[in-house]
């Protein structure tokens, strides 16, 4: 066991709010008695592969260049690029424009250390856990076999545990088994100084039933029981020395869906979209950038809108990409979310709502938007690079938990644009136990009656954002 040795356990679309002693004892314990971060956010678009990327880069969007789940990339001209399906991502990763940061697979295998991924997600959120596992030589092991697994170690899994269990919502029988994987057989075989564990609910359930539905519920016992086996392998000594938890975003009620995606003009050029939509105009100048703007904050269905001029400002009545980390030569001209609720003061399963595109029905859970319900996420961590019953208040996003996590390992976080959260760690490090200052500001945008605002935090000159909402003219419920 290295110095730092860490254990990611992910419950995907876990919203903050929604773990409590009841439903989750075990997290409950483990965010109490260990160091817990009460304001950590996702990223935008809050959706799980940008998440996933966000998090291994320990950069934004901006940086790493993932802008969305799905968008529009060269080496697609004719379709959407879908960071769902492996065979996208390669062929991005072929002509070397997948990723423009350096990875945690890539850190631990320059530094001589080993990772490891177990995942029950999609195959697409899988590899970009670590996209260049195979070429490092590094082991996975996916619910969906090869090509995301390592062959052998898909093999070695199957010999001692049986056929992986089929599909479902909750999804316990396969996330029960991926749990007796890691402990049974990757830390055994490999005993990864680094290692993902990627539980794919509640997101799933919450899709289908609901933020609060009973099977959402269930769903979260069984990931809770399933992180309970996992503590009581750990503290009879097995494993890493450290186990970080996260959750990748939350969600919100969808309320209506859009009758159609044909919702943008094309003469304007294509568009992808979702809970976030991008436009990629035929014609990008900055006057065209702010036609479009100009209509759109007039739609009925629209939420947020973020358009920048070639100096990177606003385009008028839209934020900057920059305001929320996505500004790349990779994302879309225009883009905007749907409509939602005012998450700006009233914020709960309850009250947050939205307007979504395709394949939930109304009821079912959504995110990829600013509101908190969607960006407040599960983050703690304990062991003995970890404070204890520490409650840190200090903002932090996902691309802050690899810069943390190769802190403890006394590994360089150079390239990264998140911060290691040493206010949270224990050493002899000078840094380490003290705050950063922390300021806070509110971004807006006006045109025609639509209103628009950010709420950010801002930590040694880089920004987080905390939420973003809309008022005005064609607010929704108004
Ligand atoms: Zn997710």
């Amino acid at each position: 066991m290295s110095t730092g040795s860490t254990l990611l356990v992910t419950f995907d679309g876990l919203r903050r709010d929604r773990v409590s002693a009841e439903l989750m004892p075990n997290l409950f314990s483990f965010m109490d008695e260990g160091s817990d971060f009460l304001n950590s956010r996702s990223i935008f678009p809050s959706e799980t592969r940008v998440a996933v990327t966000s998090t291994m880069a320990g950069s934004p969007p901006g940086a790493h260049g993932v802008v969305a789940n799905q968008f529009i990339h060269a080496v697609r001209p004719d379709d959407l690029f879908r960071t769902s399906e492996w065979e996208d991502l390669e062929l991005a990763a072929q002509a070397g424009q997948l990723l423009d940061c350096q990875t945690m697979g890539e850190r631990m295998a320059a530094a001589g250390r080993t990772m490891a991924v177990v995942s029950t997600a999609t195959k697409g959120a899988s590899r970009m856990m670590n996209s260049s596992a195979h070429a490092l030589g590094q082991p996975v092991f996916s619910v969906h076999g090869m090509p995301v697994s390592t062959p052998d170690l898909h093999a070695a899994v199957l010999a001692q545990l049986g056929e992986i269990p089929p599909a479902a919502a909750p999804n316990s029988a396969r996330v029960t088994y991926a749990t007796q994987a890691l402990m049974e057989v990757i830390y055994p075989r490999h005993n990864p100084d680094f290692c993902v564990f990627w539980m794919n609910e509640p997101d799933t359930s919450s899709h289908k039933f609901g933020v609060t539905g009973v099977e959402t519920e269930a769903a979260q016992r069984m990931a809770d029981e399933n992180f309970g086996r996992i503590l009581a392998w750990w503290q009879a000594g097995n494993g890493p020395e450290n186990i970080v938890v996260m959750s990748d975003h939350g969600q919100i009620t969808g309320h209506a869906q859009l009758e159609t995606l044909d919702i943008i003009p094309a003469e304007f050029g294509r568009a992808s979209i979702g809970s976030f939509s991008g436009i990629y105009l035929d014609d990008a100048s900055d006057a065209r950038k702010a036609e479009v703007v100009d209509w759109l904050v007039r739609q009925d269905f629209c939420g947020l809108v973020f358009a920048s001029d070639t100096q990177g400002e606003a385009i008028g009545g839209a934020l900057p990409w920059s305001a929320v980390r996505n500004d790349h030569a990779r994302g879309a001209d225009v883009g905007f979310t749907l409509r939602a609720t005012n998450c700006d003061e009233q914020w709960g399963p309850e009250i947050d709502g939205c307007i979504f595109a395709t394949w939930i029905t109304p009821g079912g859970g959504m995110h990829g938007g600013l509101n908190r319900g969607e960006l407040a996420t599960v983050l703690a961590a304990q062991g003995p690079a970890y404070r204890r019953a520490f409650k840190s208040d200090v903002p932090c996003w996902l691309p802050d938990i690899i810069p943390t996590v190769l802190t403890t390992m006394g590994l360089s976080t150079i390239g990264s644009e998140g911060r290691p959260m040493v206010e949270a760690l224990v050493g002899e490090d000078a840094r380490f136990g003290t705050a950063p200052i922390v300021e806070q500001r509110l971004l807006s945008a006006t045109r025609h009656g639509h209103e628009q605002y950010l709420r950010q935090w801002v930590i040694e000159g880089k920004t987080i954002v905390d939420c973003g909402w809309t008022a005005g003219t064609g607010a929704w419920r108004k």
